[in-house]
């Protein structure tokens, strides 16, 4: 089975191991089949998603895609099984529908990822983005999933959940102790700017997963360095979404203010 994996390259894929990948794809569809999802999935396996897929296959940090966690307007999540049947997550961006002018804004602000133009490098780039923000994260000691991979527009991390199912969002869970997550979340928040000097730029309770007692802050693509324009203002953002919900789930929280000065010391 040949595949153009687009204009430099022609690369053959052993039948067998176009196997393994379509044989997960599959099914991933067979699952999907009922759901107007079946159009997504044929969507995210473009030539060259395919072949990213393969050579992470082929490199090892896994065999089968095992079922889709997540839908999203940009990208899926898929859960995926190792050699020894442990798992990962497999976050792929979408080539085809991205909506460049609300991804373009965050990536020309920043430093790091100066004159990326074309299409598709800058899907890559994105996801090579939220890569490096969840190695950043986790240096400045914020609770992510783990990043093991990133190879163009395929990411691959920890896995945050179990045999079930992955954990679920904050917004879903009825926690006994919602004092304790804020006080972790509000130091997060803090020790992502004072260590890492960065702002995730979209917390809310949407992108906090509940994992062992723990909250975990997923979703890093937007992430920014704090020399970056909208920093700040994202910031600010962050930190109203947070009080918001924590002070709707009956947290006494402190006011915007007190918490930026918390967050950016002084
Ligand atoms: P959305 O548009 O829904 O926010 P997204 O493309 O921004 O999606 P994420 O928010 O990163 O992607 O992930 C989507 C969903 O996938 C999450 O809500 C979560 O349920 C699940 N998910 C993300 N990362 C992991 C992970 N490492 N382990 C398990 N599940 C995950
Ligand atoms: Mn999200």
């Amino acid at each position: 089975m040949c595949f153009d994996g687009g204009v430099r390259r022609v690369v053959r894929i052993p039948d067998d191991v176009y196997e393994v990948v379509m044989n997960g794809i599959e099914k991933v569809k067979m699952r999907e089949k009922d759901s107007e999802d079946r159009k997504t999935c044929d969507e995210v396996f473009d030539k060259g998603t395919l072949l990213a897929i393969y050579k992470l296959i082929c490199d090892g940090y896994f065999k089968i895609l095992d079922f889709p966690i997540s839908t999203g307007k940009e990208g899926n999540v898929f859960r995926a099984v190792k050699d020894d049947g442990t798992y990962v997550a497999v976050k792929i961006y979408r080539v085809s529908t991205l909506t460049f002018r609300s991804i373009s804004r965050y990536i020309y602000g920043d430093p790091r990822f100066r004159g990326t133009k074309r299409r598709r490098l800058l899907i890559a780039t994105w996801a090579k983005k939220e890569f490096k923000n969840l190695m950043r994260a986790m240096d400045a000691g914020v609770r992510v999933p783990r990043p093991i991979r990133q190879w163009e527009n395929v990411l691959v991390m920890e896995y945050i959940g179990d045999d079930i199912g992955p954990a679920p969002l904050i917004k879903d869970v009825d926690l006994d102790d919602p004092e304790r997550y804020f006080e972790i979340l509000k130091n997060a928040i803090r020790n992502l700017y004072v260590n890492g000097k960065m702002v995730h730029g979209d917390i809310s309770e949407y992108n906090v997963m509940v994992f062992r007692e723990e909250p975990v802050i997923i979703d890093w693509a937007q992430g920014v360095v704090i020399q970056h324009p909208m920093a700040m203002e994202w910031l600010r953002r962050d930190i109203r979404n947070i009080l918001r919900y924590f002070s709707r789930i009956g947290v006494k929280v402190p006011s915007e203010e007190d918490m930026m000065r918390f967050v950016v010391g002084g």
